[in-house]
Order: C-alpha cells, then structure tokens, then sequence
C-alpha cells in the first residue's frame, strides 16, 4: 500500500493550515510542509498539532532545489519547535550536517532522508547505492530524479524494483512529464511513499499529480498515452483525460515521449506498469510495426499502426485514423458509390483518408507534390489511382480532400491546389484542424460546397482508441470540447 503525501507550498502558515486541512478532508494520507517555501519562518507552529494525519517539516536548501538559504543552526532550532507542536517527521537532504543530530536533537522525529538530482536519473545500481546511502542515514530514503527520456524511466523503474527487495519503506520518484507514471503507478514498483499536490496548479516539483488525480488512480486504473516524438503539441491527453472524467472512470492518459531507439525500451515500461495500450503517432506509426505481437485488420490494410492494445503481454496494433476518416466523411453525407474524390498528399494522413474512401466505395485520385509517392500509395488499394495536379484541375470531382500540410498553422497559408477544382455541391474537407477554417475550406464555402475540418477525423478516431483501450464508448461532445479546449 503506497502512502500519499501531499506537499503544501503556501507562502503563509494561515494559508498552508487551511491547505492541510483540504489535504485531509480529500484523503491525504500524509502531508508535507514547505516551509522554505513560506515569505517568513513562522516563529509558532503548534497549531498545525490540529492536522490529524502525519506531517512532513521540510525547510529545503536553494542547493537541492528549494527555497531555504538560513543557517543550519536556525535549520536546527525550527526543526525542533516542529517537532514539540507534534510533527512526526523531518525531511533532511542526504548532505546535511543536521543528520548527525538523527539520535539527539531530532531524536523525537522519524527522519526522511532524501536526495534531488534536478537534471537526470544515474544508473539503476547508482540509484539503489543513493537509496541505500540514504536509507543509512534516516529513517525513509527518499530519492528524486529528472527523468528525461524512456530509458531513464526505465531505469528508475529498475531501480525500484532492486530496492524493494529491502522491504523498507521508500518514496523514488521521477520529475519531469515522464516521471508522472512513477507517481501514479508507484505501487507497482513497491514505492511506500510517494507525494501529490493538492490541486492542479499547486505542484511542489515537476511532474507532480494532484491529490484528487492520485486517489481516484489508486486502485484498480486504466493508464494510456501517446507515444512519439515531439509531443508538445498532442491534443490526445486533453481528449482522453475528459473522457475518463465524464464517464467517471479510473483512467490517465499520459505522454509518452520516445526516440528511435526506443521502442523496445517503451514496451518493457508498459509491461512493468501494465499499461492498458497507447496511441502511436508521428514518427514510429510504421517502426512500432515489427514490435508488435499481431495486427487488427485495419492497421495490416493499411500499413501502419495509431493504437496499441496491451491484453495478456500480447502488443496488438490497431489503425483507427481509417475509422476517423470515414466517420469524419459520412458525417457530412458521404456516400462512397458513384462518386468520384480527389486526394491531394500522399503522407500518413493521405493513407487513411484514402483507405476510408475506398472502403465507402468511391473512384479516388491521389495528387502530390511528390509523384511517386502518389503512385507507390495507389498500389496499397484498388479503385485508386495517381493524377498530376495540372490534370486534376481540369476534372470534375464530387469529394476534395487536403491531406497536406499547406494552411495549417505554422505552415505556408497557402491552397494545396488550384481553387478552380473547388465547385459548388461538392464535399470539401481539409484534414487540418488548426485553424478551424483553413482558406481552402474558406474557399470552397464561397463556391458552394459542404465543409469539415480535420477535428471529425481526430475526435472519431481519439474515440475508436478509447474504445479499444476501455470497451467503453465516450461521447464525441466531451473529446470536441477538450480538444477546442486547448486548441483554440
Ligand atoms: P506527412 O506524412 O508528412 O505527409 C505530408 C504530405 O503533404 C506529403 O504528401 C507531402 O508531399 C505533402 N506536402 C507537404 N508540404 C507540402 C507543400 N509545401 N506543398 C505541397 N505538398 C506538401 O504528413 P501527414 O501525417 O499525412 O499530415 C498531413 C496533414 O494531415 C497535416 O496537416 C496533419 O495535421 C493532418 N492530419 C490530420 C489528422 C486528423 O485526424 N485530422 C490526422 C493526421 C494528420 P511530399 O510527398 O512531396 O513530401
């Protein structure tokens, strides 16, 4: 069972008294003063005696990454008045000559003897020798590193695994957005100890989850994310997140941010934290591929994998972009048979869009700036075929569909092909979805046709994918609204 401390970084003792009792009311098991992190050291700190769950002292010097810069005597001195008004425990850095006071000055407090490394995460054997180190000195080791990449994540899932096996208590944790499953998932890694914030926005290190969050994880959880590289700009945690919350379900979705060489190094931290699954996106849709135990239908079709569903160690992957795209179509009306589209990109987007129309039935053409690349596509589905841009713009098509990059914010707000191929009557879509109305879209409106913004496709797909991962079906309102949430 891993105890939740929460950490209170209010800057007065009024503030943080009110503050611990919120912690309590909301099912803290522990929590943890700051008081470096207060303007002014209170001199009186015996009513915090009311706070009816264990308590943390902590005055963190600037060198391990918090806001103390006083004498240790005086150090000394607060830690001892702490300890009168009936706080159990004092949090003291690894190098702290106020240790050696562990069995005299101190002696009433169990001690947390903890250790920050705010730039990286050693080796798992360096690890467990700091815990080791640590646990030496005080009464619970506590050990806290910047977890930078997959691999230091997996080391310090390692590394918590080795130091377990001590069977003492112990709180390891990971800062950063990567570190936040080895707060969530701590449990699983024999973790004791761990520290929450109290509420969004009131985090005492990075990486830190709110309380409300960590309780309702607590128990039997889904866990999910993304994984890929750069994530920054991902709208899936927004998406799935509000899905777990409306549906009232135990469930995180997380960022899962991976290199090249990592892939085989992500899927050992999803067994050790048993994972429900992840999305895939930009760029291992295709290198996830050869990892994978089996594939669904629709990503052995289509050549490439959005969702991975980890049930029985087995890695099964998914390709839900298709499902996306063809809700996204029938939505505005499609119907596949008799019609004839227009494709214009050849990438990843282009292979989903051009699978779901297929799939409804429809004659499609596929232009791109690249021609073979428009060519090796076609090969893949049948009732596709290749057209030069110069020649598209002289036929007539009932479906247009830009699955470039071109008006998309960032890129050059520019038509991915000449506005004379946009008529009246015609279904028009842009796979991008920001901005919400590209000038292709815009264009296509003056001229008559029916429009729709690359969110149907995201949002349907962002659907399919939670339902793969939780048999449970969100609604498309919740994800729209989350996604535009951050969009816009
Ligand atoms: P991708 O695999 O890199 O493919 C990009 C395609 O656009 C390629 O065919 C490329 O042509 C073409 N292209 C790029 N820059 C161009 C330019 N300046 N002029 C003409 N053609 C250009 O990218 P992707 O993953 O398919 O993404 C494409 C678009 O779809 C993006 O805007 C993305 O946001 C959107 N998207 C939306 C969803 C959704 O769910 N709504 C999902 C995925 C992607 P070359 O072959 O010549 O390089």
């Amino acid at each position: 069972m891993t105890r939740i401390c929460v950490s209170i970084i209010e800057d007065r003792p009024e503030a943080a008294l009110e503050a611990a009792k919120t912690a309590v009311a909301k099912g803290a098991d522990m929590v943890e003063f700051r008081f470096d992190m207060m303007k002014v050291l209170p001199s009186d700190v015996s009513f915090f005696r009311r706070i009816p769950i264990p308590k943390i002292a902590t005055l963190r010097t600037a060198k391990q990454g918090g806001g103390y810069t006083g004498s240790e005597q005086d150090r000394l001195a607060f830690f001892q008045s702490a300890i009168r008004a009936g706080f159990e425990f004092v949090d003291l850095e690894h190098d702290s000559s106020l240790l050696s006071k562990r069995e005299s000055d101190l002696k009433e407090a169990k001690i947390i003897c903890s250790y920050h490394d705010l730039a990286r995460t050693p080796s798992p054997n360096e690890v467990v020798q700091i815990l080791v180190r640590c646990a030496a000195k005080g009464d619970i080791p506590k050990a806290a590193f910047m977890v930078g990449s997959m691999t230091s994540l997996l080391d310090l899932i390692d590394a918590a695994r080795l130091f377990s096996l001590t069977g003492k208590e112990f709180a390891l944790i990971g800062m950063g957005e990567l570190g936040e499953l080895t707060r969530i998932c701590a449990s699983e890694l024999g973790v004791g100890l761990t520290y929450a914030s109290l509420e969004r926005g009131k985090e005492a290190a990075p990486g830190q989850v709110d309380l409300q969050t960590m309780k309702k994880l607590s128990g039997e959880r889904i866990v999910t994310g993304i994984v890929g590289h750069p994530l920054s700009h991902t709208l899936s945690p927004a998406m799935h997140n509000a899905a777990f919350a409306t549906l009232g379900l135990p469930g995180r979705y997380v960022v899962l941010p991976t290199m090249d060489n990592e892939l085989e190094t992500l899927l050992q931290v999803a067994v050790e934290l048993d994972l429900r699954g992840f999305n895939v996106t930009i760029p291992h849709k295709i290198s996830i591929m050869p990892f994978l135990d089996r594939l669904d239908a629709s990503a052995e079709r289509i050549g490439a994998v959005n969702t991975v569903l980890i049930e029985d160690g087995q890695f099964i992957g998914f390709n839900t972009d298709v499902y996306g795209a063809t809700m996204a179509l029938m939505s505005v009306g499609v119907e596949g048979k008799g019609t004839r589209a227009l494709v214009i990109g050849a990438g990843g987007a282009s292979r989903a869009v051009v699978s779901a129309l297929s799939d409804l039935g429809a004659k499609t053409f596929v232009c791109n700036r690249t021609k073979e690349k428009a060519e090796s596509l076609t090969r893949s589905f049948k009732n596709v075929r290749s057209i030069e841009v110069a020649d598209a713009q002289n036929e007539d098509f009932d479906i247009v569909i830009n699955c470039t990059p071109l008006g998309m914010k960032g890129f050059p707000d520019e038509l991915p092909i000449g506005s004379e191929v946009l008529k009246s009557g015609q279904v028009v879509m842009d796979t991008i979805y920001n901005p919400p109305k590209t000038r292709f879209l815009a264009e296509a409106e003056r001229k008559g046709a029916t429009i729709v913004n690359g969110e149907a496709m995201l949002v349907h797909q962002g659907l399919k994918a939670f339902e793969i991962f939780t048999s449970k079906q969100a609604s498309y309102e919740v994800m729209l609204n989350a996604l535009r949430g951050v969009l816009y």
